[in-house]
């Protein structure tokens, strides 16, 4: 079957057709480690895992590279600003190898507990700095590149077309860069791809131009050519990446061996909060284990991404995520009440509902579609082992790890409402304080709401009466 994606590039949605037969090369523009990810960059990961999946599921082999970007990226995007990662080690008091460690263990628990498959190659750009090197000293040699006080440049005007992938023009940049304007770069639009280290930047190297260190757009240049070559066929990254990090990459490569390296440009869209940006100063930016504090699953926030196709703003609430993860609990139910089903399917009526959903899945990534093909079998109300058999298949897409669903259930909490919950949590103060007359009194309390509370090993169980 065909499979269809869209492509930033040229702005349409065609066939995939690999470089080589049977098998997709990748390249996920991973994230900067100097602070906890939070879920609007999980969303950028569920896609990538979506998408990795969906190759799977159509009989493809991956070759998939992520980065971890741990020196470079400054706080503005472009090239002014301090290195993201320095500033988080003055923050902490910790060297920016000890912030990198930490917050890279972290990024892999958050997507693990996604059940995010991981990409082939995972790379840090402090491991690749020789060929980081090696590309800006061609992009000088081929021309493009040239030295200030600051660092080494890239020359915009030497190409034949610049952006390529958004509609920004030249124009607007230069009437945006007019409010800081660095005499001594050529063009407004030019970008640093190499930096001179003021001393006190920890991360630094021997370079032709003394100690410095890699502008972020020339590692993702570097390493995706260092692991998949000069030609592959899909790059990946969220929205944010299009007018500066990914234009600078296409700029530098064509800079450094002529063209552009992927035949295809795929972008996720933004997870909003409450219909607004996720900022520090609104307080709004969550991370995976601050739901989890809240009792929502990881799981449960992979289930509410598929609620929107990957090219559409999706909008996060707490109503929303609650929602989420009683439908998960609700489509874990409904996976294993096909469990011991008799009910005999027909082949046709299997078939037909795999190619529908196989063909959504196909179609641009169309999770939600792929989504409510897989609840209306959950749903059914003839139980058969062969449905459970069809949902694990789906399963391989959604990543749902449906098949584990008596594991989590046994430890859902949903059906207990907040209020008695409280009360076990007031109970439990109680007997720590040694105050076992309120301890009681709130047990009795809760019985009379109808719910029954126990000590076990395991700690407080709750069953209604
Ligand atoms: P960073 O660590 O800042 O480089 O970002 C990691 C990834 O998360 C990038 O692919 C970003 O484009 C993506 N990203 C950042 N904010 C959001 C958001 N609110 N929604 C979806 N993706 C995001
Ligand atoms: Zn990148």
């Amino acid at each position: 079957m065909d499979i269809k994606l869209y492509n930033t590039l040229t702005h349409e949605k065609d066939k995939f057709i690999p470089i080589k037969k049977n098998e997709v090369s990748i390249y996920t523009c991973g994230p900067t480690v100097y602070g906890y990810a939070h879920i609007g960059n999980m969303r950028a990961y569920i896609f990538m895992d979506n998408l990795r999946r969906m190759f799977k599921y159509n009989g493809y082999k991956t070759k998939h590279v992520m980065n971890l970007t741990d020196v470079g990226h400054l706080t503005s995007d472009a090239d002014s600003g301090e290195d993201k990662m320095e500033k988080a080690a003055k923050r902490e008091g910790k060297n920016p190898w000890d912030i990198a460690a930490f917050y890279i263990d972290a990024f892999m628990k958050d997507i693990d507990s996604l059940n995010i498959d991981k990409p082939e190659v995972i790379t840090r750009a402090t491991d690749n700095i020789p060929e980081m090197l090696e590309m800006v000293q061609e992009i000088v040699k081929n021309g493009y590149g040239y030295e200030t006080s600051k660092g080494i440049y890239f020359d915009t005007s030497k190409l034949d077309k610049y952006p390529v992938l958004s509609n920004n023009k030249v124009e607007d940049q230069e009437a945006g860069a007019r409010i800081e304007v660095d005499p001594e770069k050529r063009n407004p639009q030019d970008f640093a791809i190499w930096i001179k280290s003021p001393a006190n930047h920890i991360m630094q190297w021997d370079s032709p131009w003394g100690r410095s260190y890699p502008g972020w757009h020339i590692e993702c240049s570097a390493m995706g050519r260092k692991f998949l070559g000069e030609h592959f066929d899909i790059h990946t990254g969220g929205i944010d990446h299009i007018p500066i990090h990914h234009e600078n990459e296409i700029a530098q490569d064509k800079g450094s061996f002529g063209h552009n390296p992927a035949n295809r440009w795929m972008h996720v869209e933004f997870l909003q909060v409450d219909g607004g940006k996720m900022s520090k100063s609104l307080g709004n930016i969550y991370t995976i284990d601050d739901l989890k504090e809240k009792g929502v699953e990881p799981l449960a926030y992979k289930l509410f991404c598929y609620s929107s196709h990957y090219r559409n703003k999706l909008n996060f609430t707490f109503d929303g995520i609650m929602a989420a993860q009683k439908a998960l609990n609700r489509l874990r139910r409904g996976y294993l009440s096909h469990k011991d089903g008799k009910e005999k399917i027909s082949k046709k009526e299997l078939d037909e509902l795999e190619k529908k959903f196989h063909e959504a899945i196909n179609d641009d990534l169309n999770m939600p579609l792929a989504a409510g093909i897989m609840w209306d079998i959950a749903r059914d109300e003839r139980k058969s082992k062969d449905f459970q058999k069809l949902i694990d298949k789906m399963d391989m897409v959604f990543g749902l790890d449906l098949k584990n669903s008596e594991k989590y259930l046994s430890n859902d909490k949903e059906d207990i409402p907040n209020e008695i919950l409280e009360l076990s949590e007031k109970r439990l103060m109680a007997k720590k304080e040694k105050n076992y007359k309120l301890a009681d009194d709130i047990r009795d309390e809760i019985k009379d709401k109808g719910y029954l509370i126990k000590d076990t090993p395991d700690g407080v169980e709750i069953t209604k009466i």
